[in-house]
């Protein structure tokens, strides 16, 4: 497989996490992708957009588990 943005082809498994916003907040919902090496395009597959959808979905119905990580900051 070739990068479609670079054509590289050095693309590789990583772990990433992918940044959802929900108001003000965000959720990193962490997820095995395959991710271009040169320019950094990430390539989801079916099972990982079910995935960011199902989290999506969750957040709405606040059905979703998270942990705090950290916190968003603003310079005042
Ligand atoms: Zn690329």
């Amino acid at each position: 497989m070739k990068c479609v943005i670079c054509k590289s082809s050095d693309i590789q498994n990583k772990m990433i996490e992918e940044e959802i916003k929900s108001g003000k907040d965000i959720i990193l919902v962490p997820l095995n992708v395959l991710v271009c090496m040169n320019c950094g395009e990430r390539y989801y597959d079916g099972d990982t957009m079910r995935r960011i959808e199902d989290v999506r979905s969750r957040l709405k119905q606040n059905d979703l588990e998270v942990e705090e990580v950290g916190k968003v900051l603003r310079a005042v």
